[in-house]
């Protein structure tokens, strides 16, 4: 165990750590991104800032798993002008305007014929939605509908600069190196343009919390993939068949800055190690916080907990994706996500890092009949501090069970205390001689 075990939490949370995470994540809001291109690379650029990354490109046409890495996108320029040649949709003002992936185009046409191929939502006509076609070559724009009604019949030009040429898709990764190499994995996703919860507030969070990993000496080896959705994860995968069997637990991490959830969603098997870990911190993460079985159907988990892998990665949100009226439109912005849920997020998953990384069994070195804890000044050591009660109480606990058999999260679940708790109430006791650690 490291020596900083029992602020494990504080260390990778300092003070504003939810600003911090929250001005990365606005940096790289207006970039935008797809599944391939440009985007994915300037984003790269503004996290490496923070964390050295190593990078891999796989050309077009790879095959990768049942998959073929598609062409690479990139976009210049895409609006749609009226006959004084005003731009009435642009895409330098939101990168959403495009139709992501959208093949090329230039022509004029009549409104009613162009609004073929324009994208609105008439239920939030405010809104301008986010829309792909990667796997259908065709041409598009997005834009509230309330702008579109307000266009006047007329012709109009579209132009579209983009490309899909021969290049790559490109993925990144960073590091840490534990004392095993086990691995624990913790993805974002980077394919989405100019949406702020889902996922700029991931890809920040977990470039800050790699940054913050890498100062500290862990049990468990480290890696922080960012990559596109589902391409870029089966693409990571066929890249590493022969390592993939390291990864003991995994996470992945998207929509961390709302307000809503927290909410967790299972691995495959459902009682892995990361379910109980997640389990445990968000049971008291108020009543907002859920915990949803696996289905084969959300983020990158699908790719993970595939059976050919069966790899234990969960999923880590705050709203479940899909459930919130933000998701998927302009409305998911920089107003959207807030430094103190950001905050919130990180702690959440630094307390079940904290469990996956120093969850151990210990025996009790005194059995018989309680040891005065008095005499040794165990109990003199809390006597001013507010939560007394509960690390006496964490230390009769732990000191109960430790017969070898149960775990500091068993402890914690059965005594309802927090893991930290236990887990700090644990090294005392072993700097005192009173537990042995198992294994380890
Ligand atoms: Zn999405």
């Amino acid at each position: 165990m490291s020596s900083d075990a029992s602020t494990w939490i504080d260390a990778l949370c300092p003070p504003g750590i939810g600003d911090d995470i929250y001005r990365l994540a606005a940096d790289i809001y207006p970039i935008c991104r797809s599944i391939t291109g440009a985007g994915v690379r300037q984003t790269l650029d503004r996290l490496e800032r923070r964390v050295p990354l190593v990078r891999t490109e796989t050309p077009t046409g790879a095959q990768v798993l049942d998959w073929t890495v598609p062409p690479e996108w990139s976009v210049r320029d895409a609006y749609i002008a009226n006959a004084a040649g005003e731009r009435v949709v642009d895409f330098r003002r939101h990168a959403l305007h495009v139709l992501n992936y959208s093949a090329p185009f230039r022509g004029k046409l009549p409104l009613a014929k162009l609004k073929q191929n324009i994208f609105t939502l008439p239920d939030q006509p405010e809104l301008i939605p986010y829309r792909t076609s990667y796997y259908e070559a065709r041409w598009g724009f997005c834009m509230s509908h309330a702008a579109l009604m307000s266009l006047p019949d007329g012709e109009y030009e579209a132009v579209i600069e983009s490309s899909l040429e021969p290049g790559s898709l490109t993925y990144a990764e960073y590091v840490h190196h534990g004392a095993s190499a086990d691995e624990i994995l913790l993805q974002a996703h980077t394919c989405h343009p100019a949406l702020a919860n889902d996922n700029c507030s991931g890809v920040a969070m977990l470039t800050v919390l790699a940054a913050a990993i890498s100062k500290l000496k862990t049990r468990y080896t480290y890696r922080f993939l960012f990559a596109p959705g589902t391409i870029g994860a089966i693409t990571w995968l066929a890249n590493n068949t022969d390592r993939v069997q390291r990864i003991r637990h995994g996470l992945i991490v998207s929509c961390v800055g709302d307000s809503g959830g927290p909410t967790y969603k299972r691995t495959r098997r459902g009682d892995a190690p990361i379910d109980r870990a997640m389990a445990h911190v968000l049971k008291d993460a108020g009543p907002e916080a859920k915990i949803i079985d696996f289905s084969p159907y959300g983020y990158d988990e699908r790719q993970y907990n595939s059976p050919g892998f069966k790899l234990d990665v969960g999923l880590f949100q705050r709203s479940q994706f899909g459930t919130f009226p933000e998701y998927h439109t302009s409305a998911d912005n920089l107003e959207f996500i807030r430094p103190e849920h950001l905050e919130r997020s990180m702690r959440l998953i630094a307390a079940a890092l904290d469990v996956l990384e120093h969850d151990a069994r210990f025996v009790n070195l005194a059995p018989k009949g309680e040891p005065q804890l008095g005499r040794r000044g165990l109990y003199n050591s809390v006597g001013g501090d507010k939560n007394a009660y509960a690390n006496n109480m964490a230390m009769l606990w732990t000191l109960n069970q430790s017969d070898g058999d149960h775990s500091l999260l068993d402890i914690a679940e059965r005594a309802g205390l927090p893991f930290d708790t236990i887990k700090r109430s644990a090294l005392r006791l072993e700097a005192h001689g009173l537990l042995r650690r198992l294994g380890a």
